[in-house]
């Protein structure tokens, strides 16, 4: 919750032409800094993304697992269609993920290949299996023949003879018993020197005729995915031939592909993230929820690193501009002790010290005691020209975000639109929306694109509804309302 004040306009100080003498600048440093990174090798984006596409795709509730029983995975094997993931940021990266029956493929071949065809040293009792068995029973398996298992003369229902000193490679199905000692019926194999058991390995066919030993087909996948567990089989490779790419090319190779493309170098920005309020003194905490007693001063400056930590993993630079400590005075208007304009302006000057931000996003939380109202709510300062065009743009985008957490829509006052705020005095006869001197001075002085942000009502209970203190309670919502901000920063530029 802000409040407003009463605030003399001051000159726009740079005119309008400097706008984009400024955005050229930027644009020089930013190619500069993306050059330096190219050429130190490859960026932090592309090596962290492949893991972080896994986690995403496969954890607990994703795209891929489904309710914990790949019924993702299994839509895709059925036929169904693509599946494109929400939007999301991870690993420097931002938008979303398009999954197709490739990566299914992929996951398949994995598992083939990474069955050990091993043959044991000459003595070597232990059998080696090639494959399987799989869910219908097939294996391959291969021993040194002088001792398996125990020198009897009536193993492998009499098909061999011990001691003959060479390789047995067998081909068995569990589906298939008839008789034989061990429970198990040899249909077919050979002994031989090496090359005649790799012949042989060319050879078999398993579980729907597959030959493991050529590159399966997508129905054969398909089909094994349908067929085998998830959790224990099918989803251990997936995990691991998602993990292993690295670029978006290996990703778009397992059938995997990002919107925008995934390892599109960032253009680095410099975003000013205001934590509104402080922790200190008391007078600047803000609102506070009756249940939970969640700080908004607290709850503000969480989302604001979180949004820090993602934008410098793109190598985006965030200067977070709340104060230490905020100063306060007596408001003449209110008489209630608050954070003074002085305090405020040290936000925007904090913003604007060279190399100046691109942006300036006040975060806060709503508060009223009528609990009719709720939804997230954004405020531009419309008076400053192009800086207000690019505001009112700006709190669009923001709005748009985070009505798809989903959050209801506060208000919309003169602008006419839901949850679109202004910053003056023009809002409404009540004094809501009177001047937010943040938004004055960044968008004026500064001419940066520049909203405040009440993401949500606090102030709104249990027992009422929605109940978005127990949102903003929730530290998943959190996170997810912290992505929402980065989403609708990112696409404010180009
Ligand atoms: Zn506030």
């Amino acid at each position: 919750m802000t409040a407003p004040y009463s605030i003399t306009p001051g000159r726009n100080k740079r005119p309008a032409r400097f706008w984009p003498v400024l955005m050229s600048l930027v644009a020089v440093v930013a190619l500069a800094g993306m050059w330096d990174r190219r050429v130190s090798g490859q960026t932090a984006t592309a090596q962290a993304l492949g893991p972080y596409a896994a986690d995403f795709l496969l954890r607990a509730g994703g795209e891929l697992d489904g309710a914990g029983d790949g019924a993702g995975a299994r839509s895709l094997a059925s036929g169904g269609p693509p599946i494109t993931t929400a939007s999301t940021c991870f690993a420097g990266w931002c938008g979303t993920l398009t999954v197709t029956q490739s990566v299914l493929l992929a996951a398949y071949n994995y598992q083939l290949s990474t069955h050990p065809k091993v043959f044991g040293q000459p003595g070597d009792s232990t059998p080696y299996y090639w494959y399987g068995p799989d869910a219908e029973g097939y294996y391959f398996y291969v021993f040194w023949w002088m001792t398996y298992p125990d020198g009897s003369n009536s193993w492998d229902c009499g098909m061999g003879v011990p001691g003959a000193g060479r390789y047995w490679a067998g081909f068995s199905s569990t589906a298939f018993i008839t008789t034989c000692q061990n429970g198990v019926i040899s249909l077919g194999g050979g002994g031989g020197p090496m090359a005649e058991i790799q012949n042989l390995w060319s050879q078999f066919r398993g579980m729907g005729d597959v030959n493991p030993s050529v590159p399966p087909t997508q129905d054969q996948a398909n089909y094994w995915v349908r067929a085998e567990n998830w959790a224990n089989t099918v989803k251990p490779p997936l995990d691991a031939v998602i993990r292993a790419a690295v670029t978006s090319t290996e990703l778009q190779a397992l059938g995997i592909a990002g919107n925008p493309p995934i390892d599109q170098p960032p253009q680095a920005r410099r975003v000013a993230i205001d934590a509104g309020h402080a922790s200190d003194p008391v007078e600047c905490r803000g609102t506070e929820g009756p249940t939970y007693h969640d700080r908004e001063d607290v709850l503000v400056l969480e989302i604001a690193q979180q949004i820090a930590v993602d934008f410098a993993a793109r190598g985006h630079t965030v200067v977070q501009t709340r104060p230490a400590s905020c100063g306060t005075w007596t408001n003449p208007d209110t008489g209630k002790v608050e954070e003074s304009p002085a305090s405020l302006r040290s936000r925007v000057n904090a913003a604007l010290a060279p190399p100046a931000a691109e942006i300036f996003l006040s975060i806060h939380h709503n508060g009223d005691s009528d609990r009719s109202v709720h939804g997230t709510e954004v405020r531009y300062d419309p008076r400053w020209g192009v800086a207000s065009m690019e505001s009112l743009r700006l709190a669009r985008l923001t709005r748009d975000e985070q009505v798809a957490l989903p959050l209801a829509t506060h208000g919309s006052g003169a602008t006419g639109e839901p949850g679109i705020k202004l910053a003056n005095g023009l809002q409404q006869p009540n004094g809501d929306g009177g001047p937010f001197l943040v938004l004055s001075v960044a968008t004026n002085d500064g001419q940066l694109p520049a909203v405040l942000d009440e993401v949500a009502y606090l102030t709104h209970s249990l027992g009422t509804t929605p109940f978005e203190e127990d949102l903003l309670h929730n530290l998943t919502f959190r996170r997810r309302a912290a992505n929402a901000i980065e989403n609708a920063i990112r696409r404010l530029f180009p």
